[in-house]
């Protein structure tokens, strides 16, 4: 234990005016602090007074940053008891902008950089990383959110996800390792940005791209044994292949694959207790045919199976628009992830015309369009079913479908709506609907903690069907009731839990677990959640 000036330089250690006078004593800290010991609560109340005075979120962005790097507890106190407020500043959308201008309020780096330039040095690099990592979330920039390629900036997405698995789930603070691949970017905003802080060249592709994959996840499952690693923000063309390649090799999931898929379907699951329908009952269309589309068809279809429809059935009830407008069989040039829902009909150019023939229960929005469920889609929605439902998923909120407000104004009300950036309460008809995000960090966190809890050695598709079903269950009538899908965010902490569970249930009953199954499965989780009150 460092004492002293190092002590306060370390931020998982280190509590700031929060050190009481006997460890004051202790620690050699007499005169480095003011005199006066205030207590962690009172902390936190002069954190959140500072952040609620800053009126930009980019700002807000910055200062939590700063205590992040400060003192380590405190940030996840101050998140954790304030999610709804603060999750939206650290993570989608304030993330988002803060990504686009990362080098310009660059701090203190965090995290582990591997470029281009590192090919042959991984494992030597690797050693740099003075922890024993539990969990990797790597991306290689070139899918922000919905903001595109954003090259070695995209470090703000891996740090801010393993924020969430702490915040959300009480994974430790040091079993997680933010990793950045900057293979290049060929974004030329970027690139001219000045303060760009990635390798001022164009992507690596082909052989020279995978080779360097391959490397870091041959050199990062060496240096960690058993680390999980999730795959996050990389383009279709490689996060499908990239999955398909390593699922079967270590413990490994892509987020905007598999954990979006989890989240929508616990949100559909979560509509049809308002319906009565059955899940074989919805014919699902979805604006956008990538990596969140491909996920939620998949999963969808999954669930369809386990209730009696053949997977040819169950993919018949699953559509996609994509920038070319319906997907249909026959189409030149389809990417291999569209083939199972690219089915036969005459050709379809738009959304509006697609839901006229094919009559949808759901749309699901995923395609970063803007406003693309307008005043017609919302209105041909409510004519075709009396609770149509609607999520409106793209992020961050620029690139949303349609606001809540639209949704419930042009359906009288009648949707069964969520999003995926926040939207405040909607008034209409004299009743208020409290639309909530179908956001993944109800699903990660879990899986992430269950994966870690039971040492899986990999993550499967069942993990996150059970993911779904947990929490859905975690739904209550009064949550309907207001129209909203999906659990309060301030309970995620125990739906983590109730999920890591489930995961690590389903790690030990596959033998896919990398210890003795533990008498108590749920105690054993919650007893290696990281609580940051000190
Ligand atoms: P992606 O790049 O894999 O897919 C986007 C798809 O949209 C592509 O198939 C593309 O062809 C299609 N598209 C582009 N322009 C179009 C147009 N004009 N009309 C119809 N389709 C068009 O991205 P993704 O990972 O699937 O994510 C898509 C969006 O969903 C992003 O904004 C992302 O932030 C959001 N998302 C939200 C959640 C959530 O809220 N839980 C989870 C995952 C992704």
């Amino acid at each position: 234990m460092p004492s002293g000036l190092a002590l306060l330089r370390d931020p998982a250690l280190n509590h700031g005016t929060g050190f009481t006078e006997a460890e004051r004593d202790q620690y050699s800290l007499r005169g480095l602090l003011p005199p006066r010991v205030l207590t962690q609560d009172e902390q936190a109340q002069r954190v959140l007074t500072h952040l609620r005075k800053l009126t930009d979120p980019l700002e807000k962005f910055v200062a939590l940053n700063s205590l992040h790097d400060r003192n380590e507890s405190l940030y996840f106190r101050v998140l954790c008891e304030h999610i709804d407020e603060i999750m939206p500043l650290v993570y989608t959308p304030t993330v988002g902008q803060a990504c686009q201008k990362f080098g310009q309020i660059f701090q203190r780096p965090r995290g582990l950089f591997i470029s281009a330039n590192d090919r042959g040095k991984i494992r030597q690099l690797l050693q740099n990383w003075p922890y024993r990592a539990g969990i990797i979330v790597v991306t290689d920039g070139e899918r922000i959110l919905g903001l595109g390629d954003l090259g070695a900036n995209g470090m703000g997405i891996s740090v801010g996800k393993l924020a969430l698995y702490t915040a959300c789930a009480g994974v430790h603070p040091q079993l997680c390792l933010p990793v950045t691949l900057d293979v290049g970017c060929n974004n030329v905003e970027m690139l001219q940005d000045p303060f760009y802080v990635g390798l001022r060249q164009p992507r690596l592709t082909g052989a020279a791209y995978d080779g360097l994959l391959d490397e870091f996840i041959s050199a990062a499952t060496e240096r960690f044994p058993g680390v999980v690693v999730q795959f996050e923000d990389f383009a279709n063309h490689n996060a499908f292949r990239l999955l398909a390649k390593y699922r079967d090799q270590l413990c490994t999931f892509n987020d905007d694959i598999q954990g979006t898929a989890a989240v929508a379907l616990a949100g559909i699951f979560s509509a049809l207790r308002i319906t009565h329908g059955s899940i074989t009952q919805q014919k699902m269309l979805f604006l956008g045919a990538g990596e969140a589309a491909a996920g939620i068809a998949d999963l969808v279809v999954t669930a369809m199976k386990s209730e009696g429809l053949t997977q040819a059935q169950a993919r018949q009830r699953c559509w996609m628009v994509d920038s070319r407008g319906l997907v249909v069989k026959g189409r030149a040039g389809l990417a291999e992830h569209k083939l199972p829902y690219a089915h036969e009909h005459a050709p379809v150019g738009d959304l509006l015309a697609a839901i006229q023939a094919l009559k949808p229960t759901a749309i699901i929005g995923v395609a970063a369009v803007s406003g693309a469920f307008t005043r017609e889609v919302l209105e041909a929605m409510a004519r075709n079913h009396e609770r149509p439902i609607v999520f409106a998923l793209s992020n961050p909120t620029s690139q949303a479908e349609c606001t809540a407000e639209e949704a419930y104004r042009w359906t009288q009300g009648r949707v069964l709506f969520a999003s995926g950036s926040p939207f405040d309460p909607v008034n209409h008809g004299g009743k208020t609907y409290i639309p909530r995000q179908g956001n993944n960090c109800y699903i990660f966190p879990g899986v992430g903690l269950g994966a870690i809890a039971s040492r899986a050695r990999r993550i499967t598709d069942e993990m996150f069907m059970d993911a779904a079903h947990t929490l859905a269950l975690l739904v209550t009538q009064q949550d309907l009731d207001q129209g909203s899908l999906y659990p309060a965010l301030p309970r995620v902490r125990e739906i983590s839990a109730r999920i890591a569970a489930a995961v690590a249930e389903t790690a030990y009953r596959r033998g896919l677990a990398g210890k003795p199954k533990p008498a108590d499965v749920p105690a054993d989780v919650r007893a290696q959640m990281f609580d940051p009150h000190y």
